[in-house]
């Protein structure tokens, strides 16, 4: 019998996840604070790491891999991306939009002070890019910018802009670091001249392959693009939360303002005479593939005593160019209800079961893994 504790019951993917393996008859779950357990479905905030690997004679597995906070915090994806594109000696902004770290300006001069009193410790001087972006913005790069809180989410503490002052007067205003972010002002534009980002689901396994889960899903604005009012937020901000709270047309085109694959690709053959496989998810797996080699030295756990595996959400933009923009990438992202049962499945049989595969014959099949799920997923 293999056992597991669930320390994150908001969680719909891991709820789905845990059903599935009680279903399968050879694992048991045990209360969240059990200290011998095989699999720790963590919480995704403040995961006790500290408590695993301690255990003789048992390989612990759980669900974040440490340090991944690295490509989910929009400051820090900006910063790995640009030194990993450095090192590369390639062009940080083939894929992400040109992008600035502005912190507020208190906190930095907190920081000097703390400097200069010597009571800075080990950590490194707060990153400020507010006279880059002055310098960018003024030039040729002008135009529109958006400037998003560094942990963020749900389209809230966003500002879309084209004046650089207010933008910078904005971070001072908030309470953390915030990416300013070259705004892709041609998004590509769906039936109704609606704006749309596009999820896909990535599972990163314990040997750290990467396995993209093959349906992603639009995420649909309710009302027409409209560059000439920055602050119609609907218009602009694909959150599902904002569009069902803010739009009057909320599901009036996709029912839940979602549109899957299939008819995305409807959409692509007849309007723009291509196809999801040959324009986009070519550059899509390149992207992930970037940002989750840029940071396997500093989270892989070769060599630690317990295993990791994380799912991430990416999200991206596609341009009028059909060209593939990185918007952000989510370490505890939520499913598509429709899709739920595959990646919980998959998440199964990818990421547990190759460690702790089932015990008795008559159980395979009964969680309904033992179909083809791989088919689901593409490994990177
Ligand atoms: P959050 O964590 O709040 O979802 P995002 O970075 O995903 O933050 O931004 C919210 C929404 O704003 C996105 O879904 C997208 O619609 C829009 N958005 C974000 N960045 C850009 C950008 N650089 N250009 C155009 N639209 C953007
Ligand atoms: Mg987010
Ligand atoms: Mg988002
Ligand atoms: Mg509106």
């Amino acid at each position: 019998m293999y056992t597991f504790v669930n320390r994150d019951e908001s969680s719909s993917v891991y709820g789905a996840v845990a059903e599935l393996l009680v279903a399968r008859g050879d694992w048991r779950c045990l209360p969240r604070d059990s200290a011998r357990f095989h699999l720790m479905l963590g919480e995704r905030n403040k995961l006790p790491f500290g408590r695993l690997g301690h255990e003789p004679g048992l390989v612990q597995l759980v669900n974040y891999y440490r340090g991944s906070g690295s490509i989910c915090r929009k400051t820090s994806m900006v910063k790995t991306v640009q030194s990993a594109s450095s090192a590369e000696g390639s062009d940080p902004f083939r894929w992400m939009p040109l992008s600035f770290i502005v912190c507020p300006t208190r906190f930095l001069a907190e920081n000097d002070e703390k400097a200069a009193r010597g009571r800075l410790g080990l950590k490194p001087r707060r990153k400020d890019e507010r006279s880059e972006f002055r310098t960018a913005a003024s030039d040729g790069k002008g135009g529109v910018w958006i400037a998003k809180a560094s942990a963020g989410a749900k389209g809230e503490d966003i500002l879309i802009s084209s004046d650089c002052e207010s933008l910078l007067e904005f971070v001072d205003r908030g309470k953390q670091s915030h990416v300013i972010q070259k705004y892709i002002e041609d998004p590509l534009l769906l039936t109704g001249n609606r704006k749309f980002d596009m999820r896909m689901w990535v599972l990163l396994d314990h040997q750290y392959s990467i396995w993209m889960f093959k349906q992603g899903v639009l995420r649909t604005s309710s009302d027409p693009y409209n560059p000439g009012d920055l602050q119609d937020l609907t218009s602009h901000l694909t959150n599902h939360c904002l569009q069902e709270a803010h739009s009057a047309n909320y599901g009036k085109y996709e029912e839940g303002n979602e549109m899957f694959f299939p008819e995305f690709n409807r959409f692509l053959e007849t309007e723009h005479s291509t196809t999801l496989d040959s324009a986009v998810l070519p550059q899509v797996r390149t992207v992930i593939r970037h940002c989750l080699e840029a940071i396997r030295e500093s989270i892989s756990t070769s060599g630690l005593d317990y295993c990791s595996f994380q799912l991430f959400g990416f999200d991206f933009m596609l341009d009028t160019q059909l060209k593939v923009w990185l918007i952000e990438v989510n370490g505890a992202p939520a499913c598509a209800r429709k899709l739920l049962p595959d990646l919980a499945a998959g998440i199964v049989d990818i990421a547990i079961s190759p460690l702790f595969p089932p015990t008795a014959d008559e159980e395979v099949g009964k969680s309904g893994t033992a179909g083809n799920i791989r088919d689901a997923f593409e490994k990177l």
